[in-house]
């Protein structure tokens, strides 16, 4: 049996880790299993790749897997759980670079037919989109740059100009195609323009969505690449990023009741605001007095939200939910699929916190609950309980399906002050006839709870 065909069973046993992998992140109960599997899968497709008679330098491979592992291990030491979308766009920046460098790669030294230069072309145009668009939404999201869209008078007629360039370029580079064409080279310009022009006009509110999407180009680009190699995992691998990636993509949006164009198009974010007035007033409530509502329920629902994960209050929560439990209340946690900034932001941190996962109910599952419930505590969560959504048909919001906890008997909402949330619309639960604002850090609050529990 030659190497190169024992690698090619390595593979398949590689793909088989990936494709078990991701469907054991399906749930939180196996999501670790699952990352392990496909850890392990991608261990022995980087391993058994080491064999390949193709390898030129494996000094300059050491090298390489030392300063990349060591920037890799560093930055997700110390990366802060609120800053981890920033840490992905990044991720698939640096990947959609790598496809690219790939498929530019396949170029040296070897005779390309046409449909290879189809695929390198293919993975530079999509590489080199996938690395500015992602670099543009790392910016964004980390607000090193404004998050409101940039928009401007002829800028789809621009965004036309462009891609009708590059499909020009592309069609020359593939005539004729060579390391040194300087048709190639415009290529990778054009794509780097193109991916900012194509993330620019997206408001920083909706740079999650964009994240998934840079996501699933990038795969593409690795699909891309594998083909310009010849690489079978490259390919495999690629496909199920690019699939995945896209598949979230419409959760999200679907979670959010807008379409993809939506997101990528409207320039959300820029003006829009409600046109109803807000009535009612807040009422403030102290924790001693909270706590005494809290004493008396027998079902209370958490409803966390952004605002969970910037005061790091999991812990806290947790140990609030067990004292409610001990005290004999039912206790859940409602979790909505776009809560925090980024999917599964809520499952994360409730399970690092050790929150059993059979509390933990979906956004459908907890609405038709919600009569039922006592007290329902926002924690830091905004525009995912914000009844506009149902009720206002002037607000940008209106439509996103919501976690309705007006419908409990009284809600608790966990916030330092008023502001508004992640899209920037007000919120009229906070002057609702049933609500009490907690204010502070959410988990001073909990904390602060947790302590009326014991004494
Ligand atoms: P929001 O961003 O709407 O609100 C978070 C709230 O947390 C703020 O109003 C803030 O109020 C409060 N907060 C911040 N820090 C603290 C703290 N230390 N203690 C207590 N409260 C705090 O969060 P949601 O989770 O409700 O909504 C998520 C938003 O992100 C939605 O608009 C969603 O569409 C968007 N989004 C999410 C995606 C995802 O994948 N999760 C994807 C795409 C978009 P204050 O400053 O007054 O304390």
């Amino acid at each position: 049996m030659s190497t190169e065909y024992l690698i090619n069973l390595a593979y398949i046993a590689a793909a088989i880790l990936f494709i078990f992998g991701l469907k054991q992140l399906g749930s939180p109960a196996t999501a670790r299993r699952g990352n392990l599997l496909s850890a392990v899968g991608m261990a022995l497709a980087v391993f058994v790749t080491l064999f390949s008679s193709q390898i030129l330098s494996y000094s300059t491979i050491i090298i390489c897997v030392l300063i990349g592992g060591g920037i890799g291990a560093y930055a997700a030491e110390k990366v802060e759980m609120t800053a981890m979308p920033e840490m992905v766009a990044i991720f698939n920046g640096t990947g959609g670079m790598a496809s690219l460098l790939v498929g530019w790669v396949a170029l040296f030294g070897a005779q390309v037919d046409g449909f290879t230069a189809f695929t390198i072309a293919l993975s530079v145009i999509i590489g080199g989109v996938t690395f500015t668009g992602s670099l543009i939404a790392y910016a964004k999201l980390s607000e090193r740059m404004d998050g409101k869209p940039i928009v401007f008078d002829a800028q789809r007629m621009v965004n036309a100009g462009i891609i009708a360039a590059i499909v020009i370029l592309a069609y020359l580079f593939i005539q004729n195609p060579s390391s040194s064409s300087s048709a190639l080279w415009l290529l990778v310009v054009l794509a780097f323009v193109f991916g900012v022009m194509a993330v620019i006009p997206i408001g920083g509110a909706d740079m999650p969505v964009v994240i998934s999407l840079l996501n699933s180009y990038s795969g593409l680009a690795a699909c891309a690449a594998g083909f310009a190699i010849d690489n079978n995992l490259l390919i495999v691998a690629g496909s199920l990023v690019g699939s995945a990636g896209i598949i979230l993509t419409n959760i999200m949006c679907k979670a959010m009741n807008r379409s993809l164009a939506n997101v990528l198009f409207s320039g959300f974010g820029a003006v829009k605001h409600s046109t109803k007035q807000t009535e009612g007033e807040v009422k403030p409530i102290s924790v001693e007095d909270a706590y005494l509502i809290l004493e008396a329920a027998s079902n209370v629902m958490f409803v966390p939200g952004y605002g969970m994960a910037v005061a790091q209050a999991q812990h806290a929560v947790r140990e609030l939910a067990e004292n409610l439990e001990d005290n004999g209340a039912e206790v859940s946690f409602a979790i909505h699929p776009v809560a925090g900034r980024m999917p599964g932001h809520m499952n994360v941190l409730l399970a690092e916190a050790n929150v059993p996962y059979d509390q933990l109910i979906e956004m459908d599952d907890a609405n038709p609950r919600m009569d039922l419930v006592d007290v329902a505590i926002v924690i830091g969560a905004n525009d995912v309980v914000n009844p506009a959504a149902n009720e206002d048909e002037s607000s940008p919001i209106y439509g996103m399906p919501v976690i309705e906890v007006p419908r409990a008997r009284t809600v608790f909402v966990l916030k330092r002050g008023m502001a508004a949330g992640f899209s920037g619309v007000d919120n009229p639960l906070f002057f609702g006839e049933n609500t009490r604002m907690l204010f502070g850090d959410a988990k001073e609050s909990i904390t602060g709870l947790v302590a009326e529990f014991k004494d």
